[in-house]
């Protein structure tokens, strides 16, 4: 059996408010706790987007009730709250920038409405930036230009990794976070996943290159932490006519990593410094006492969207067969998941920004 710390995972959609028939922070907590991920840290594009103090405690009087594991919430940039104080910020797990896809009330539409972002949150503070290619390398100036520590979201692309790697080694603060469909699926497996339902093969970032993702794998020294960017949809929704991109992955990422450990891809101390050291030193985080997770290295199966929690119904990764399995999460003492049961009740998750 092999013990691991309490998993941080610092990027997901628990779909809370507006969206619970996708998730919410109670099946969405579950589903951590039985991936092996004790604080997760929820994006702020629900319906309505976190971007001011009410929005704030909607969502986090929602998780407060509801959550089974720790969280944090993340605010989001618009058009008109770059006048950040302190206050606000202490209580969010970070900023989060759409500087690409961007929608609704979180659209930023010329750089003129990044500066006041860029200038005003607390550098002790995180922002997250969703930036794709060219736009990343405008995040990072923007991070050189203001001095300050900017964390790019599950970047995909061998260009990307590489800037990253040049940006670090001249000293700007930059980190990054890499997902597991980006490490184990390219443009290739579409087909596969889709299987006649082209909506499954949608996510953003877009599957990459067979070259981009081994170039991921070549500089697993530049990625500071494994995030899911755990984005459900339902089964139904994915197989409409107008598929919203995301991938469910609070419960296969652990396991699928275990299994590049057990094929000498990847190694437990470096699964442990992007899953634990790394999320906790780049956001802030307290630790967990009496906080961790029994993994069955040996065990075998096959992954099922019938046994998971979250809400969607469904995997990108149906039927692959992993090897590494969670046993036993205890969390603050407490047995919160054992044997494919959650023991940890509604409410039970704290803010660790609270
Ligand atoms: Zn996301």
């Amino acid at each position: 059996m092999l013990k691991l710390p309490g998993l941080i995972d610092p990027h997901v959609h628990l779909r809370e408010p507006g969206a619970t028939h996708k998730e919410d922070y109670d099946s969405g907590t579950s589903a951590a706790l039985a991936g092996g991920i004790t604080i997760v840290l929820a994006m702020p594009n629900t319906k309505p987007p976190i971007f001011d103090s009410d929005t704030l405690d909607l969502a986090l009087n929602a998780a407060k009730q509801k959550a089974r594991c720790d969280y944090a919430q993340f605010v989001g940039a618009g058009p008109n709250n770059g006048d950040w104080d302190e206050a606000l910020p202490k209580r969010a797990a970070g900023l989060k920038m759409y500087l690409d896809s961007t929608f609704g009330e979180l659209r930023l539409d010329d750089m003129t409405l990044w500066m006041p972002h860029f200038e005003n949150y607390p550098k002790t503070m995180p922002i997250v930036a969703h930036s794709e290619s060219r736009s990343m390398a405008a995040a990072i100036l923007f991070a050189a230009i203001y001095d300050r520590p900017v964390h790019i979201a599950h970047i995909s692309l061998k260009e990307e990794v590489l800037l990253i790697k040049a940006a670090k080694e001249r000293g700007i603060k930059v980190t990054c976070e890499v997902c597991p469909h980006h490490l184990f699926l390219s443009k290739d497996d579409i087909p596969t996943i889709s299987n006649g339902h082209p909506g499954r093969g949608e996510v953003r970032p877009r599957l990459a290159t067979r070259k981009d993702v081994d170039a991921l794998w070549e500089n697993l020294d530049v990625i500071d932490c494994f995030a899911t960017d755990h984005a459900p949809h339902t089964i139904e929704e994915k197989d409409s006519d107008n598929p919203p991109p995301g991938f469910p992955g609070l419960e296969t990422i652990l396991p699928l990593l275990l299994t590049a450990v057990s094929e000498s891809r990847l190694t437990i101390p470096s699964l442990i410094e992007k899953m634990y050291t790394n999320p906790k030193k780049i956001f802030n985080l307290p630790g967990q006492l009496e906080t961790w997770v029994e993994v069955d290295e040996n065990a075998t199966y096959e992954v099922k969207a019938s046994e998971q929690f979250t809400r969607c119904g469904w995997t990108p990764f149906e039927g692959w067969k992993v090897k590494g399995k969670v046993r036993k999460v205890v969390l603050r003492g407490m047995t919160a998941f054992e044997d494919g049961k959650i023991l940890a009740l509604a409410g039970y998750g704290l803010n660790v920004r609270g």
